[in-house]
């Protein structure tokens, strides 16, 4: 018989390195963030880079979401073709070939949008619909503007204006709004420097929409936000929308930054197969289980601290507590959510030690 774990089977018949979801933990993440947000008013729509599924992309909308965001085209692709295409892609969208992908999936979803933050990127896509031959309708769009990350986004003031004006003068876009991501200030230890710094950002924002608004476009759409800082966005006049993704799952990373409010509900599942020492053990969790861009993972149970061995080895040393041994098992905490899911295959989400639903990572290495 073929290894095929499956609903039903406990944890333990679970083979390893297995990214596992502690789903009472999710679900009470998922109704924490939008019992205290949507109240508000304020649309959700959630960053799926985190959870490259379309499972979880519906819960979230059973949960009160509207639609959701993909970072890059080609996730656009993989949850379009899985039914699921209320989507904004938050990555601009530049070069012949990835210009010419969107023509495609756009004369089939007409709901997907798209930001720009620059004359050639905004005129290579209207040129390209042009040449499909695109007799009616244009691709929603929404400016991309830079709020202080420094990432991508056109600068506020007369550079966002001129390219509003610019945007809006192409036949096959649609200007419908404005995008500006704080990503900057998500990680910020300090809550009252965190708030502090977001609601400058959401000034910049909520003004340009103000400013675009005067010169006669119509902004319809402000978006922003992520896990550490959708809480202060929801707050601001003027800001429609937050795009939180990691508050799922969390990580070491966040959790250090912004509390505990939402639990870190996923974990690598690893066996201790080798004993290098009185108290180090080596485990079957490397980078290619666990990332490090981040720091490192850390083990659920306190106490046994990691190290990297290389690409698929992992060490856990401690000075107290119970000795590990060849054979057992342990969980470790990824310290970046978003590039360690992208490692794995499926998630197993268990309930009382019992899996209770598998889930592929669908759009899995979709990086283009
Ligand atoms: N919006 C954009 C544009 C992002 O790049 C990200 C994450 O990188 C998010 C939202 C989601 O942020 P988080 O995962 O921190 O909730
Ligand atoms: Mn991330």
């Amino acid at each position: 018989m073929p290894y095929a774990p499956k609903v039903g089977d406990p944890l333990s018949a679970l083979d390893t390195p297995s990214m596992i979801v502690d789903l009472p933990l999710m679900e009470s993440n998922i109704a924490k963030l939008f019992s205290s947000l949507l109240p508000t008013g304020i649309l959700i729509r959630p960053h799926l880079k985190t959870t490259k599924s379309a499972v979880l992309a519906r819960k979230l909308v059973a949960a009160g979401a509207t639609g959701g965001c993909v970072a890059k085209l080609s996730e656009a692709e993989v949850m379009c073709k899985l039914g699921f295409s209320d989507l904004l892609i938050t990555c601009e969208i530049v070069g012949a070939a990835k210009v010419q992908r969107l023509v495609e999936l756009w004369s089939e979803f007409k709901d997907v949008r798209i930001v720009v933050d620059s004359v050639e990127g905004a005129g290579a896509i209207d040129e390209a619909l042009k040449r499909s031959g695109v007799q009616e309708g244009s691709i929603k769009t929404l400016l991309d503007l830079d709020v202080g990350l420094h990432r991508t986004g056109v600068q506020p003031g007369e550079p966002a204006r001129e390219l509003a004006r610019y945007v809006a003068g192409l036949r096959h876009l649609e200007l419908i709004g404005v995008q500006g991501y704080e990503g900057h200030l998500q990680h910020v230890h300090d809550r009252a420097e965190r708030k502090a710094s977001c609601l400058a950002s959401m000034a910049t924002l909520t003004q340009t929409a103000d400013i675009l608004r005067r010169d006669g476009h119509t902004i319809t759409v402000v978006t922003t936000g992520g896990t550490g800082t959708a809480e202060f966005c929801v707050t601001v006049p003027g800001i429609t929308e937050v795009q939180p993704g990691s508050f799922l799952f969390m990580d070491t990373d966040y959790r250090n930054a912004v509390g505990s409010f939402y639990g870190n509900s996923l974990s690598i599942l690893a066996t201790v197969i080798s004993k290098q020492g009185p108290k180090c053990i080596t485990i079957d969790a490397g980078l290619k289980a666990l990332t490090t861009d981040s720091g490192l993972a850390e083990c659920k149970t306190l106490g046994y601290t990691y190290g990297v061995l290389g690409d698929e080895h992992g060490s856990l040393a401690w000075t107290e507590g119970p000795d590990l041994r060849v054979g057992d098992r342990v969980e470790m905490l990824p310290s970046h959510i978003d590039p360690t899911v992208n490692l794995h295959d499926f998630y197993y989400a268990y309930r009382d030690g019992v899996v209770e639903e598998i889930w592929k990572v669908d759009s899995r290495g979709m990086v283009q």
